[in-house]
């Protein structure tokens, strides 16, 4: 068993925190160990997951990305085709796609840390180690585990306003979903983020 350093921004989770994840989701968070970062209002932003839920389903995103504003950042982006690109970088590079098996391979011993499914036990998330599927993914493992982890997360970051160096709140004001009323049941998923940016009219 290697020795990671620990995640640097690790915290962890209250009722509040559950209650705030909630809302975030529009259900319940499955499988939480604890907060792996916060946004800067200090609302959880990447939730450390159990490899295997309590009702015993394997859970691979051990890094789960739950902040509403930047979760809908993200599904623009990969609305514009980015991943292919990367993926393609991804296989032509040399030097990218080592640093990104490196990414994988933190990604497993991070969750070994916590416990073991052996039905995911090799694979990571987010199309590691050679593909790039899920930026939420990736995204999450940039976060909680900083920057020099995970290169084509830390190459599409900075490109997001607020992330970098610190993440800044943008909770009331930077997603165009109004589910700030608390109405409890938000019928905001990510699936229609992705329907408010991929109509481009032609
Ligand atoms: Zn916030």
């Amino acid at each position: 068993m290697s020795t990671l350093p620990p995640l640097p921004f690790e915290s962890p989770a209250t009722t509040e925190d559950h209650e705030v994840m909630r809302e975030q989701l529009g259900r319940e968070m499955r499988g939480v160990v604890s907060i792996a970062r916060r946004c800067g209002c200090g609302r959880p932003a990447v939730v450390r997951t159990s490899p295997r839920l309590e009702d015993g389903t394997p859970f691979p995103t051990s890094l789960y990305l739950t902040l509403p504003w930047l979760t809908l950042e993200i599904s623009r982006l990969e609305a514009t085709g980015l991943m292919a690109e990367l993926t393609e970088r991804v296989e032509q590079e040399d030097e990218l796609a080592a640093s990104y098996r490196g990414a994988h391979e933190r990604y497993l011993a991070r969750r070994a840390e916590i416990g073991d499914a052996e039905e995911v036990r090799h694979v990571s998330a987010g199309g590691m180690p050679t593909r790039v599927k899920c930026l939420h993914a990736l995204a999450g493992q940039a976060l909680a585990e900083g920057p020099g982890i995970n290169p084509i997360a830390d190459e599409v970051l900075p490109t997001i306003d607020g992330v970098l160096p610190e993440l800044v709140c943008r909770c009331d004001a930077g997603a165009d979903t109004d589910d700030d009323t608390s109405t409890g049941t938000s019928t905001d998923t990510d699936t229609d983020a992705d329907i408010d940016t991929g109509e481009v009219a032609r």
